[in-house]
This record gives C-alpha cells, structure tokens and sequence, in this order.
C-alpha cells in the first residue's frame, strides 16, 4: 500500500473499520525494529505531522491498585458522552522486563474498548523503557492523525516511566490512595513534583480520610514550591517555570489573576463515577490557562526537540556500537578499564576516535 493511501485510510478514512485498521498496521509498522519498517515508518510519521496538534494529551499514572484503570475506563466514557473520541496508549515498564504486561491486561477497561469512539492500545511489549516510550509516542502521533480529541497515556510508577510520560504530554495527573504516606512516597520518587494535577481515588471508602490526604498533599505540594522548583523545568516538560511560586500580574479588574498554573488537588472515585466532573473541569482550567500564557505550545515544542535528541543519542550509540573498529576493541577496552590498567575517559577517547568521533570525544 502506498503511502498516500495509508495516511488516507487514517486521517479520512472511508468507515471506522477502516480506519481502525489502518492504525493498527501502522503502529505494528513503527513498532517495528527493521531498518526498512524504520524507513516507512519515518515516512509515515512525517505525512501524519500535519494531522496532528488538536488533541490533548493526558499523562496518567500511579501504584499499581490505585485504580488506574477503573478511572480510565469511567473518564473514557464520560468524555465519550461529551462527543468526544478517546485514545488509551500505555507505557508499561513491566512490559520492558518481563515481556508480558500489567498494563496490557485484555480485560481491563472492557467497557470502554468495546465502544466506537475509544481507541485502547497496550502498551509494546518489549524494548527498554526508552523504546517503549518512543514507540508510545509515536502511537500517539498516529491517534492524533486519526482525530482523537483526548489521547490518555498510562504508566505504572517506577520513577523513570512517569518521568517519560511526563516528558510526551500536555498535563501529568498522579493518582493517589487516601492513605497517609502514599504522598511522602511519591515525594520521595520525585513523582509529585511532575504533577499539573493530584487526584486522590477511591474517596467514596474514607471521606474523612480523603479529605485529611488532599490537605496533606496541598501543602506538601506549597512545601516544595513546584513552580519555583527549578528541577520542574529540567526534566522536559517545556515551559519555563521561571517566574517562581506565586507570579501574578493584574487582570482588567484590577485583580490578581494567576499567570500560570498551580497544581491542584481534588478527590474522586473512579469506581463510582464521582468528581469527572470536578476533574474535566481542572483540566480544560488547565488547558486554557496554558495555552493562553503559551507554556502549552512551548511545553510541545521543548518535548518535539528532546525526542529528536532521544532518537539521536540512541542512533549515535548504535552506530557506535555497530563500528567494525570498535567492535573489535571493546572488548579487549573494556576489559583493561575493569583491571585498572585503562583510565575510563582514556578509553572512552580511544573507541570514539576509532569511531571517527574523535571530535565528539574532546568532551570526554
Ligand atoms: P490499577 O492497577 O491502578 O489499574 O487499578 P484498578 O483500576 O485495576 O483498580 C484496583 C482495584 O481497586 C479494583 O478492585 C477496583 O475495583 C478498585 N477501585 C478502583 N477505583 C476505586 C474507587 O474509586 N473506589 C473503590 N472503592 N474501589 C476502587
């Protein structure tokens, strides 16, 4: 099939199967490792770019029990019942070590996969967790072409999946138990200083307890000063936070109306379908605030370049390890620096120049 068509059968498609179809082959297509598929698929991606940009992308995440997944499947619908098509994409580091997938569970969200407007694709099921999010990012790509107007991406928390997730979407919402500690945890990971939004799930089994979290993580959430924080800024999630914590400016009214986004707090049970509301209503405050203050097209834009460095730092390495020179010296390299008898930057120098990268390796 030709590439013209293929963008066609995606972006204008003669019937929902169709289109369904063609969005499946094409993410096999750039899941795919071979360096022909790599090539269509490049291509492939280059001709959806111009179809892309309306959606909003959510992050989602938290531990494993949480309730992700009920949440998802009780967004989707509501958001469904709102016009709005749904795509669920998954990041699942589990997937990366194991090859099977907690996240990639056929019955999870069944109500939700069986209707027409939701698009659910689990997460790849092998690579590192930087492959995986790269091929999560380019599925996103292609949901976006095919008009999807909220493209969930899901991750279970290690650290470094919500960090990549953070670091693909427009708003990273952390999931929360009513429970004491869940927050110091994700603190402690860094995770909490990723969020745009805290919801704490399953509020209908403790109120009170619900309640106590949500006061706790607000100013835990002040404590750390998110906005002030320069780590916010440095791992790629765009917008610069420079103005620090509490930068405002007068509204026509006179009044101080908030520049930029504070994290929130709210409370939900996605079990019962309670607070969707109270949750799509921080979002779109969310979405409309950023792109008014233009921190959502520079957030898009910081994380179009760090996904061009990601696919250059892998290439370079791949090249590098694929060096008939170098592969003829590592190991004997790498052996020398084990016994001490090589200083690393030393060898590092002499494989980057056998590489013809000795100009790269000036830094080393
Ligand atoms: P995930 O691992 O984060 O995807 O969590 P699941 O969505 O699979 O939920 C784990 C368990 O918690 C399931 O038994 C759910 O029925 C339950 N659960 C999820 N959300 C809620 C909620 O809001 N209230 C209550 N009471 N239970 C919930």
């Amino acid at each position: 099939m030709g590439l013209t068509e293929r963008v066609a059968q995606i972006t204008a498609p003669v019937s929902l199967a169709q289109q369904r179809r063609a969005m499946a082959k094409a993410i096999t297509l750039l899941e795919s490792t071979r360096p022909d598929h790599r090539a269509q698929g490049d291509e492939l991606l280059t001709a959806l770019l111009p179809h892309t940009g309306q959606a909003l992308r959510l992050g989602i995440s938290g531990v494993p029990g949480v309730g992700k997944s009920t949440f998802i499947e009780a967004l989707g619908l509501y958001l469904i019942e709102q016009g709005l098509r749904v795509a669920v994409l998954a990041v699942d580091p589990s997937s990366t070590v194991s090859g099977g997938s907690i996240l990639g569970d056929k019955t999870r969200m069944e109500r939700l996969s069986l209707h027409y407007s939701a698009y659910i694709r689990p997460s790849p099921s092998s690579g590192t967790l930087g492959g995986v999010a790269e091929k999560t990012r380019e599925a996103m790509v292609v949901c976006e072409a095919a008009g999807y107007d909220v493209v969930l991406v899901e991750t279970v928390g290690v650290g470094q999946s919500e960090t990549a997730v953070a670091g693909m979407t427009d708003m990273f919402v952390l999931l929360q138990l009513p429970h004491a500690g869940d927050d110091l945890q994700a603190i402690k990971k860094g995770v909490m200083e990723l969020a745009d939004l805290v919801v704490i799930n399953k509020a209908d089994i403790d109120p009170a307890a619900a309640t106590r979290a949500r006061a706790q993580i607000q100013s835990a959430l002040r404590l750390l000063g998110m906005h002030g924080n320069p780590q916010r800024s440095a791992h790629a999630l765009g917008a610069s936070h420079g103005h620090g914590a509490g930068s405002q400016e007068p509204n026509a009214a006179g009044q101080q109306a908030p520049t930029f986004w504070q994290p929130e707090v709210i409370q939900i049970s996605g079990l019962k379908g309670q607070g969707l509301d109270t949750f799509w209503s921080a979002v779109t405050r969310f979405r409309d605030l950023q792109t008014a203050n233009g921190r959502l097209a520079a957030r898009r834009q910081q994380q179009s370049l760090a996904w061009m460095w990601d696919r250059i730092d892998a290439g370079l390495k791949q090249a590098f390890r694929q060096h008939s020179g170098v592969r003829q010296a590592l190991a004997e390299t790498t052996a020398a620096v084990e016994r001490g008898q090589l200083p690393p930057s030393t060898a590092a120098r002499r494989l980057l120049t056998l590489a013809g990268l000795a100009d790269l390796g000036q830094g080393a």
